[in-house]
């Protein structure tokens, strides 16, 4: 469906001053293991001459640790006024982290032992196990950006070396070309003269000096014959290495081409949500901020709208987070089914959803949004054996006047918050 934001000046741009800061906070941050400081220092030096996107997790998860730490710092001085704050904060941190983790799609035992400190994060942990298991969560972050880097290397010796021996087979195969070219024509010129030889013939002095011109002729024409079979078979044995070589060069042409597009995969990959496989939030960060520039020039109506699951608590609470994950999957299947192909939508965060709809007229927009909630509450959920019943609620809102993103996000919050006020599964306006 939509384009896929590749990485923009501004974006290399945040990246780098994220760096930057990334570097800074490590200096000063207390606790860390020092082999994991290490580590990350160097990632973040990668980071900033490779342009590694990876990177930006590990400082979301630095700056994450960072808050846990405090978290728990107060968690193991209860002062009672802050009892009640800091539960709701080790909530959102451990909400906060199991997004991320989703976000990130490591292959093989990184990917699997991330998948499992998600899962140990749904069903809630201790201010202590929060803290092991981001400190484990940067590692594997690490660990895997370094094990992706290693296998690229690989790829580009076994490319460069590839290359290399087919560089000397060329050559080698070129100056041969020119070896059996030579030869022709030294061959080509024997057969002119024994050409001329024959017409001379006719000139002979006598039946003995014939004879011996005769014998001469066929001697040389026999040496020829000998020399043109020699060359022939080099000449066989050439074309047989040109097609050989030919072999290597679409092999080499199909490796890179295949790795070419399993790199093109993992950048698609980390702007799309694990999960649900709409876009994440970085991606809608940088769809909003193009739409907004494409909206500041040509002042086209440009249409945003957020989407909450309502009452989503309660279907973990009752069937389990597993059969919460599924229905999300579910429902941003069908709101992205409900889009037309211009149309944009991204997980937010959580169970809730961000929707662009670009350059629509006021009944397109009404129509969209109204579709999509429909179809959202007309899914035949099924748990354990129950009939459920999913709905959404929108808040939807246009870019006016002095309108930023962020000014236009706040705008569909409150709407949202409308909306549910008035009894969910609405959309409101704002
Ligand atoms: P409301 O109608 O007011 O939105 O009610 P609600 O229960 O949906 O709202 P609330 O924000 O209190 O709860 C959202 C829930 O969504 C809490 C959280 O456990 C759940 N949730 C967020 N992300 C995920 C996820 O990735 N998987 C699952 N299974 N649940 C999630
Ligand atoms: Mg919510
Ligand atoms: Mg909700």
């Amino acid at each position: 469906m939509e384009t896929l934001p590749c990485m923009s000046k501004a974006e290399l741009h945040n990246l780098t001053n994220t760096l930057t800061k990334s570097r800074e906070t490590l200096q000063h941050m207390r606790g860390l293991p020092p082999q994991l400081k290490r580590d990350l220092r160097s990632l973040f030096k990668q980071a900033a001459n490779e342009n590694l996107p990876q990177a930006t997790v590990a400082t979301r998860l630095l700056e994450l640790y960072e808050r846990a730490v405090k978290v728990k710092t107060i968690n193991d001085n209860p002062a009672s006024l802050q009892e009640a704050i800091d539960v709701d904060l080790q909530g959102s941190l451990i909400n906060e982290l199991q997004h991320l983790i989703a976000e990130l799609d490591f292959e093989g035992e990184c990917g699997e032992q991330l998948l499992s400190i998600r899962n140990e994060l749904l069903l809630g942990v201790s201010p202590k196990r929060l803290l092991e298991l981001s400190l484990d969560s940067i590692r594997l972050v690490v660990y895997g950006t370094q094990q992706e880097r290693k296998q690229s290397q690989k790829f580009l010796e076994q490319l460069n070396q590839g290359l290399d021996k087919l560089r000397d087979h060329t050559s080698k195969n070129a100056n041969e070309g020119e070896r059996t070219a030579k030869d022709r024509q030294l061959i080509a010129n024997d057969l002119v003269e024994i050409n001329h030889s024959i017409h001379t013939l006719a000139n002979s002095s006598s039946p003995a000096a014939l004879k011996a011109q005769v014998q001469l002729i066929g001697e040389r024409m026999h040496a020829l014959i000998e020399r043109n079979r020699t060359l022939e078979a080099r000449e066989q044995a050439l074309i047989e290495r040109l097609h050989s070589n030919t072999h290597t060069l679409s092999n080499l042409f199909d490796q890179t081409d295949s790795y070419c597009r399993r790199l093109n995969d993992q950048q698609h990959r980390l702007f799309l949500d694990h999960l649900t496989k709409v876009y994440n939030r970085a991606a809608l960060q940088e769809r909003l901020e193009q739409e907004y520039r494409r909206w500041l020039r040509y002042q086209q109506p440009l249409c945003v709208a957020m989407i909450d699951i309502d009452h989503f608590k309660e279907i973990n609470d009752t069937y389990g987070h597993l059969a919460g994950d599924k229905a999300l999957k579910v429902i941003a299947r069908t709101m992205h089914k409900a889009l037309s192909d211009t149309d944009f939508i991204a997980r937010f965060g959580g169970e809730e959803f961000v929707v662009i709809l670009s350059d629509s007229d006021e009944k397109t927009r009404q129509s969209i949004l109204t579709n999509l909630r429909d179809a959202v509450s007309h899914i035949p959920f099924k748990f354990r054996d129950h009939k459920v019943s999913i709905t959404v609620s929108v808040g939807a809102t246009l870019f006016q006047e002095s309108d930023t993103p962020t000014s236009v996000l706040e705008r569909t919050d409150q709407a949202l918050y409308l909306a549910k006020e008035q009894g969910r599964n609405r959309l409101i306006w704002s």
